[in-house]
């Protein structure tokens, strides 16, 4: 499955429950390409400024990413979070599954008013070392500034600072929500309202999945 929607919508956050849950690989596109900046890869080195200015990294970048992961840990069951975000990088998907024999069955479609994203995206923060995700006000770590799972210090994505985060929801706008449409005449889309508690939202992407087939 994917787990699609605006930066911020909580996508990372389902997905990780999802993964504990269901025993399934949880494929992020902005994760991997997070430690290819931190371990300075050639890869890395090509994404970052795209990353910091919240621009889209090129495609054949991230779908490189994709299709190493997927072939590497898809085989018992993934979920996607943050691919496809363009109608090229969904084509490009359609041909890795055909390859791999596992076809997208479903993609939900996560969504949230402006506002709530501004809110998700200025107040979250991530763990330095195992990448946990905290939001200062809606999940606040244990002590302050530090990891619960780890204990190493909390730190705010470059991304997520005023400039970065207008810039990504236009971005969004502009070539991600097309991807939509491309997924809803595949009759595999279902859209979840993801503007209510982290409980709350899990448990309607859960009956979304039951949906599947109907
Ligand atoms: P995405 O992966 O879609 O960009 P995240 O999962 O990282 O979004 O969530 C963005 C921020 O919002 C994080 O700080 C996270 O802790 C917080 N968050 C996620 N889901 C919810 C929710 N349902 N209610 C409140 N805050 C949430
Ligand atoms: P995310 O962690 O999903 O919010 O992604 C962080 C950043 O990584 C994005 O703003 C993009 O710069 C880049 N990125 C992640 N996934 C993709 C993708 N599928 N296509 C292009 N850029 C991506």
């Amino acid at each position: 499955m994917a787990l699609f929607g605006p930066p911020g919508v909580g996508k990372g956050t389902q997905a990780a429950r999802l993964r504990d849950a269901e025993g399934v690989a949880h494929i992020s596109t902005g994760d991997a390409l997070r430690k290819a900046v931190a371990e300075g890869t050639e890869t890395g080195l090509k994404a970052k400024s795209y990353m910091d200015r919240g621009e889209l990294v090129p495609d054949e970048v991230v779908i490189a990413i994709a299709k190493e992961s997927l072939q590497r840990e898809g085989k018992n069951g993934f979920i996607l979070d943050g691919f496809p975000r363009t109608v090229a990088q969904a084509e490009a998907l359609d041909k890795v599954l055909d390859e791999i024999g596992a076809p997208l069955q479903v993609v939900v479609n996560l969504q949230a008013p402006e506002d709530e994203l501004v809110r998700r995206l200025s107040g979250r923060r991530l763990c330095s070392k195992c990448g946990a995700g905290y939001h200062v006000e809606s999940m606040p770590s244990a002590v302050e500034g530090k990891c619960d799972a780890c204990g190493a210090e909390t730190v705010q994505r470059e991304d997520d600072k005023p400039e970065a985060i207008r810039n990504r929801l236009q971005v969004y706008e502009a070539k991600t929500a097309p991807v939509i449409d491309y997924y809803a005449h595949k009759s595999i889309l279902r859209n979840v309202d993801a503007s209510g508690p982290v409980d709350e939202v899990l448990r309607k992407i859960e009956s979304a999945l039951k949906s599947i087939g109907d």
